[in-house]
């Protein structure tokens, strides 16, 4: 079907992409009428220390309940809000949401939290969330931030000058999705990582796939000669944990594990283990 532009010449879409072209309008719509605050909350997954049998961290993960829309995953509002000029403002709500949770916890756990592209690119913003954590008294050792390579790779040199300030302050830095898309080893070298988290599109493939293995064994073998922490991202099976287990993983997050919980259940979760002190618990 085409469509007359302004301009005088028509630009061809097929149904599928007038169809995605529309849906994205109506998601920038929705979330410029969004009560922010209201409407976004996060969801925790752990991560799992194989060695120590125990939760040592959540990953913060975003979700939004939109009255018109229903409920939305971040791969598609993050984008949105980027499009919108709205992302600064998810961002800043979300890591409240954040520092809110992570204030009941106890001091050995960690948080993880997903920085977009967009963020990563604005010194000042990020400095305005460091602000946060110093106004809340919280330590910014218990703070990882995850950023992708996508979103480092535009200005790499701006992005390291900015990661080496957030590691300077204490804040732990985790290179999320690793192996995916434009995956390079220049980012071990020159990022002040703490953790690389390997893309669970590995993981899904080391059942079927002598080569994944040997790619994934490579990886955790690499992170531990750097001194980088390593994560497995999405561990689903108990068979896909045999066929990992020669490996030596150390840090595990996936669905096997445990799926992505709300605050009451993470804090549940430590009262079990006996990792909440008694009376620590949320009303
Ligand atoms: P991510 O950072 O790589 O997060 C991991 C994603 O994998 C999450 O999807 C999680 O629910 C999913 N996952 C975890 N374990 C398993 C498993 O065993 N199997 C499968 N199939 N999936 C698993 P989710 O929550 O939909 O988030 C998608 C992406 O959206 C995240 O990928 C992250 O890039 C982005 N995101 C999430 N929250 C935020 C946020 O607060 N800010 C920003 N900028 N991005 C966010
Ligand atoms: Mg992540
Ligand atoms: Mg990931
Ligand atoms: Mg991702």
């Amino acid at each position: 079907r085409g469509k007359q532009f302004a301009r005088g010449y028509t630009v061809i879409f097929t149904d599928d992409q007038d169809a995605e072209m529309r849906e994205a309008l109506a998601l920038e719509r929705a979330l410029r009428e969004a009560n922010l605050e209201q409407e976004l909350y996060l969801l925790f997954q752990p991560q799992f220390d194989l060695t120590r049998a125990k939760v040592v961290s959540f990953e913060a993960l975003a979700r939004w309940q939109s009255p018109t829309l229903g409920l939305v995953r971040p791969d598609r509002f993050i984008r949105a809000a980027e499009r919108a000029g709205l992302i600064q403002n998810v961002t800043r709500v979300l890591f409240g949401k954040a520092l809110d949770a992570l204030y009941l916890w106890p001091d050995e756990i960690t948080i993880s939290f997903n920085l977009s592209a967009q963020d990563l690119a604005d010194r000042a913003f990020i400095f305005s969330l460091v602000a946060q954590v110093t106004a809340r008294e919280i330590a910014p050792g218990r703070l990882e931030f995850e950023i992708t390579e996508t979103a480092v790779m535009k200005d790499i040199d701006a992005a390291r000058v900015l990661l080496e300030n957030l590691s300077a302050l204490g804040f732990k830095i985790a290179l999320d999705d690793f192996g995916s898309g434009y995956s390079s080893f220049e980012y071990l070298d020159q990022l002040p990582l703490d953790k690389v988290k390997i893309d669970k599109s590995f993981v899904r493939k080391v059942a079927q796939s002598a080569t994944s293995r040997e790619i994934v064994a490579g990886i955790i073998k690499l992170c531990s000669n750097l001194d980088l922490k390593c994560v497995l991202e999405g561990v689903e099976t108990e068979d896909e944990m045999r066929t990992l287990n020669p490996l030596s993983p150390k840090l595990i997050q996936g669905y096997l594990f445990g799926e992505p919980m709300s605050q009451r259940d993470v804090l549940g979760l430590l009262l079990a283990a006996e990792q909440v002190k008694d009376g620590m618990t949320a009303a």
